[in-house]
């Protein structure tokens, strides 16, 4: 258990699927050789299946308080990134007559192939977004299952990296993480995975997901800072819950459901009374807390609406994007980085 935790809290009613969060990530960590099919923020669309493919059915973690070794997902469950004809397109002197395609083998599953999709009928078909980082777990399966002791959770702060000098690429963590947040890089021949950005963090300057996010979804900060934006709305307001309780991991990442528009009734008017985005299927991702999350959510809502003041609100409009950090807000271009040496050649 770290001394202190390091935490996210996600308003999915805000997530707008730009993707900036996952090529904030995608430049920043996984640029590397054996790194391209890597995103360790993914946002994808619920209901949907996920990245990997159908990665809620793989096992892993501790349900009901049992170990589950879980499985691997294959490369092609997570999709592979795909080869293009860009020097044709960009360098090969054929102006308007050619265009983007995908080499070799067409795939049939990638990162998001379902986007946009989501569930129901017209006119009361809905989706939203769910995005997605390791959850830097209190209580994380991937260490436990790891021989070698090569993951480790810091004990400062909480966040759960891997040693790569110790891990000799055995992937039981891959197995058991039951959000299938560790990738296994077959070049470097070591897991990989999400490390909460730390090096940003240790200079004060907030995750690089969280802090190019243009919709103010994401709130950063120490669990049990009681002034701080996380702990008022996990601990204090207790709209923000974990993703899959019942894995019992203990996930450091906590989300605020989404409220969705009302239904259409027959006769084409809304129905205020009935919530397009089915609670049941809320409730298969978040657990029973979401029922109290979503009245909460609504109560403040329709307070804030004839005129009173909310708390909540003000701290989910999030007015000034530096009251989102807890603290991490330097400007990361005020820093001089130092270039980590280059274990190549
Ligand atoms: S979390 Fe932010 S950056 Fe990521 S997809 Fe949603 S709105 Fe875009
Ligand atoms: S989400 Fe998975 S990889 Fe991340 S700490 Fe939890 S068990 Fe480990």
């Amino acid at each position: 258990m770290a001394e202190r935790q390091l935490a996210m809290v996600m308003d999915l009613n805000k997530c707008i699927g730009c993707q900036t969060c996952t090529i904030a990530c995608k430049q920043l960590w996984t640029r590397d050789e054996g790194m391209e099919y890597m995103w360790w923020n993914s946002v994808n669309t619920q209901p949907g299946r996920g990245t990997p493919k159908d990665w809620e059915k793989m096992g892993g973690g501790f349900p009901n308080k049992k170990p589950d070794p879980g499985r691997i997902p294959t490369r092609a469950e997570f999709g592979d990134a795909w080869e293009y004809n860009h020097k044709e397109v960009f360098y090969g002197g054929k102006g308007d007559k050619t265009h983007l395609q995908i080499q070799g083998q067409k795939p049939d599953w990638g990162p998001n192939w379902d986007e946009d999709q989501g569930a129901g009928e017209y006119p009361n078909s809905y989706y939203f977004y769910l995005p997605r980082i390791c959850n830097h777990c209190t209580h994380p399966a991937c260490l436990e299952a790891c021989p070698r002791n090569a993951i480790e959770k810091n004990a400062e702060n909480g966040i759960v990296t891997v040693n790569e000098d110790s891990c000799r690429g055995y992937r039981f963590c891959m197995a058991a993480c039951p959000y299938k947040k560790i990738y296994f890089n077959q070049v470097a021949k070591v897991a990989q995975k999400c490390i909460f950005c730390f090096p940003r963090i240790e200079k004060g300057v907030a995750n690089a997901c969280a802090r190019q996010c243009p919709g103010r979804v994401r709130f950063v900060g120490y669990r049990d800072d009681q002034n701080a934006p996380i702990y008022k709305l996990v601990d204090k307001w207790k709209v923000a819950i974990p993703l899959h309780p019942e894995y019992g991991t203990e996930p450091n990442v906590f989300y605020v459901p989404p409220l969705g528009p009302a239904r259409f009734d027959e006769a084409g008017d809304l129905d205020e009374s009935t919530p397009r985005i089915p609670t049941e299927y809320l409730e298969s991702l978040f657990g029973p807390a979401v029922h109290d999350s979503l009245a909460i959510l609504k109560a403040e809502m329709e307070k804030a609406r004839e005129g009173g003041k909310s708390e909540l609100m003000d701290l989910l409009i999030a007015y000034k994007w530096k009251d989102m950090f807890g603290g991490f807000d330097r400007d990361p271009a005020s820093i001089e980085w130092v270039k980590a040496e280059s274990t190549e050649g």
